[in-house]
């Protein structure tokens, strides 16, 4: 079926499905309504044959031996009525021996019999009309003779008509078994048909089913997925042309959409101003950083870093030089840090750095480095003369701080205030 069909399409197979079941139904119908025609044109034949053939031969039986009766009584009583009876009876015989020919013309063995009994009945009517003519027939020895060849001219008549009912009765019985014959290969014959029928349609459907169900199933499965946000899946495809293009379109769609989620998931962890990590990124990293260096028995420390007197740069020089001072002193800080070490803005012209598996003391060369080159840049904020700003650090570790995130960054920020008392421009670790 599949090769046949190449890539199965649910629609060409909708057709093919239809097409065999109207052609298998039709020929049900065809066969059906050809057996019927033919067993009522069978039954029509053996109904005309009980009506003119069988219905004409007894007829002519009994018309040929009434005709003998008033024969037979004249010369019993020599009555005249009995003349005038014959001709009555004589004449009907003739008119129902002519039918009968017209009858059975087409048939040449019925034909012959019925002219040999027509010739035996054409004797005895010119016996008839001799025995008649004798005026006084009681007693009459030659009369009797006479009356004796009549009647076996008639019992010949009778006893051909006879062979002739015989053989149509003989053949009406065919008739009838042939009937019997034809009703029984029609429903042999109309029962396989409809069986073929049903057997293509339930096919069909099974077929269908199995074409249409694993991959329904497949693409069931991978929106579920999708709904549960595992946007990088994929569903395989493999399947009938339209849900072929279903699973590219629900695939493309989970893709832009995975696209966009990560585009959206980076700019909602980034500072717009300095391109830093932003706090809801910190708040994700130090929590993850803190779990690792618990289990791992591992030292973390966060460095609070805070620009000295900024205000005093957007007082003097206006809010877009403290932007660009803001930039600057970011990119200094970051160029301080290795691939794996991150900056955060903390908020305001305050940022973060969590550095893993190092120690507090070991974070102060780091922080004497950041705070030098700070100091040391002469940034150009489109004014005369470049600005220098110069930046306090406070610093503190997970060895002071073990019981929760929040007390560390509490004591880097202890440590940063206390920078800032000891007149700025300094590191203070956190005792
Ligand atoms: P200290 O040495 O005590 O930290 O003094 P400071 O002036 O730096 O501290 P203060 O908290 O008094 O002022 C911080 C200023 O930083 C105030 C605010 O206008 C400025 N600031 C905060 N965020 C931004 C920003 O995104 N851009 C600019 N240009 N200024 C900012
Ligand atoms: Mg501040
Ligand atoms: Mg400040």
């Amino acid at each position: 079926m599949r090769d046949f069909l190449g890539q199965p399409s649910l629609k060409k197979y909708f057709k093919i499905e239809t097409i065999a079941t109207f052609i298998a139904l039709l020929l049900i119908s065809g066969v059906s309504l050809f057996s019927l025609n033919k067993a009522i044109a069978l039954s029509n034949a053996i109904v005309e044959t009980a009506l003119t053939e069988i219905h004409g031969t007894m007829s002519l039986r009994l018309a040929l031996n009434r005709s003998a009766m008033p024969v037979n009584d004249y010369i019993i009583r020599a009555g005249e009525d009995e003349k005038i009876n014959y001709i009555a009876l004589r004449d009907e015989t003739d008119r129902q021996y002519k039918a009968l020919a017209t009858t059975v013309k087409n048939r040449a063995d019925l034909s012959e019999t019925l002219n040999q009994s027509l010739a035996a009945w054409n004797n005895a009517k010119k016996l008839a009309n001799a025995i008649m003519l004798i005026p006084e027939p009681i007693g009459n020895s030659h009369a009797a003779e006479q009356m004796e060849a009549f009647d076996a001219l008639i019992d010949q008549g009778t006893d051909l008509l006879s062979e002739i009912y015989d053989e149509i009765y003989k053949d009406t019985v065919k008739s009838h078994d042939r009937l019997h014959e034809i009703e029984s290969q029609s429903t042999i014959l109309v029962v396989l048909l409809s069986i073929t029928g049903l057997a293509i349609a339930v096919f069909g459907s099974i077929q269908l089913a199995r074409i249409f169900f694993p991959p329904l199933n497949r693409i069931m499965a991978g929106v579920r997925l999708y709904g549960r946000g595992n946007l990088d899946h994929r569903i395989t495809n493999d399947m009938p042309v339209e849900l072929d293009e279903l699973t590219h379109g629900i695939n493309d769609m989970a893709g832009k959409l995975d696209d966009i989620y990560s585009e959206l998931r980076k700019s909602s962890y980034r500072d717009s101003l300095t391109g830093c990590h932003n706090r809801r990124k910190l708040d994700e990293d130090i929590l993850a950083a803190y779990s690792l260096a618990n289990r791992s028995d591992e030292a973390l420390t966060v460095l609070m870093l805070d620009l000295d007197y900024f205000k005093r740069v957007n007082d003097t020089y206006g809010h877009a030089a403290g932007d660009s001072v803001l930039l600057t002193a970011a990119e200094i800080i970051r160029s301080q840090l290795r691939k794996h070490e991150f900056l955060y803005r903390y908020g305001g012209e305050e940022f973060v750095v969590i550095l893993p598996a190092t120690k507090a003391a070991d974070a102060i060369i780091l922080a004497e480095r950041i705070r030098t080159c700070v100091a040391n840049k002469k940034m150009d904020v489109g004014s005369s003369s470049p600005v220098t700003v110069t930046v306090s650090i406070g610093i503190a570790d997970n060895s002071q701080a073990g019981n929760s995130i929040k007390e560390m960054i509490d004591l880097a920020d202890k440590a940063l205030y206390a920078a800032k008392e000891e007149g700025r421009n300094r590191v203070h670790v956190a005792t």
